[in-house]
């Protein structure tokens, strides 16, 4: 951590006062991800801007197409009026992935496991071909954390976070953060931070520290606690589907098991039933609060469809299978068997 201190100082020609606290909130971003350096900006989102601000106009990207929603809509509504060419793509695939890199082609977005479907795309190897064929790769940790997913060591080239969720864990602040080794993308970064000026207040700052503290032992109860609720919904019939990468009957399963080294607090599910069965489910549910966020110490409940993939168009929520039965639980640390008793009254008819 104390190299990292000295990486990141390098830099800046400012208030003693200043370094100390940058180095303590940043130097803290960094040592999540055994990263050299870490820039915080004052949302996920502007953090995902200012990677694509590394960008010169004519570059070409590809992206998850199962993705964080506001993702999709910085990219295609905004960026791609600058002349960046995005293209959405299942990474599932590896080698259709490999295979759409391009000469132009200067980015890979990858996020694993992906929002709301929970797949995994394999980070070393398509970061290693990514590499070998002239593009840089930054993956969306959001959902996993730094606790159960180190991309870097995976060989990928730059972490994002929303440090909104699990970083900061208590649905209190917004903020984002990207932590890299690369010296040369580090120095681009902190120009556009200094330049643009997207960064946290003070307080967010102090309460991302004061949250960093905890990451770890909550992380653990989050894991916990989903791996229960997912596997009492397995066994309940009102339920189709069940997607959790922790589970054996993930698709995925055994990549999720070689790259991470837990498997989080997101589980998404198919209710049997049409959306007015779906909507009274949701408001029947107490501890589990209708929201769009996750990642908080609460546990949440998300209707896809409708709230965080609104944005996206009904024609690739058709393709990905964002279906009106689709629901995504962050789930919180509260006692897991209150949450399995939460859902259950839920699905009760009146
Ligand atoms: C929330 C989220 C973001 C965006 O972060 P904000 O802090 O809300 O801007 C990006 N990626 C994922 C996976 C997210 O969950």
């Amino acid at each position: 951590m104390l190299k990292t201190f000295r990486g990141v100082q390098k830099f800046m020609i400012t208030l003693e006062a200043e370094i100390q606290h940058e180095q303590l909130f940043e130097g803290s971003l960094a040592a999540l991800e055994n990263a050299q350096f870490a820039f915080s900006w004052a949302s996920g989102l502007a953090a995902t801007q200012a990677v694509i601000q590394l960008l010169e106009p004519g570059s070409h990207v590809l992206v998850s197409e199962d993705g964080y929603g506001g993702t999709g809509r910085l990219f295609r509504q905004l960026f791609s009026r600058y002349q960046i060419h995005f293209e959405f793509l299942d990474f599932r695939d590896t080698q259709e992935i490999v295979e759409r890199i391009t000469a132009k082609t200067k980015l890979i977005w990858l996020e694993s496991p992906t929002n709301p479907l929970l797949r995994i795309a394999d980070i070393a190897a398509i970061s290693k071909k990514a590499k070998s064929l002239g593009a840089i790769t930054a993956v969306d940790n959001t959902f996993a954390s730094p606790i159960f997913q180190q991309p870097l060591s995976l060989g990928a080239d730059i972490v994002m976070h929303s440090t909104t969720k699990y970083i900061g864990g208590h649905s209190d602040l917004i903020g984002g953060a990207l932590m890299l080794n690369n010296s040369e993308l580090a120095e681009k970064l902190r120009f556009i931070q200094f330049a643009a000026g997207s960064i946290n207040s003070p307080f967010e700052a102090f309460l991302i520290l004061r949250s960093i503290k905890t990451l770890a032992i909550r992380m653990k109860k989050h894991q916990q606690n989903a791996l229960a609720v997912a596997s009492a919904l397995q066994s309940m019939p009102q339920f189709q589907e069940v997607l959790y990468p922790g589970l054996s009957s993930h698709p995925q399963h055994s990549l999720a098991k070689k790259q991470m080294s837990g498997f989080s607090g997101i589980i998404s599910a198919r209710l049997n039933g049409d959306l007015n069965y779906v909507m009274s489910f949701l408001t029947k549910l107490k501890i589990f609060t209708l929201a769009e966020s996750l990642g908080g110490v609460e546990s949440l409940v998300n209707h896809p469809q409708t709230m965080t993939h609104a944005s996206v168009s009904e024609d690739l929520r058709l393709k990905l299978g964002i279906t009106s039965n689709l629901i995504r639980l962050s789930v919180g640390i509260e006692d897991s068997s209150d949450l399995i008793s939460d859902v259950q009254q839920a699905l009760l008819f009146d």
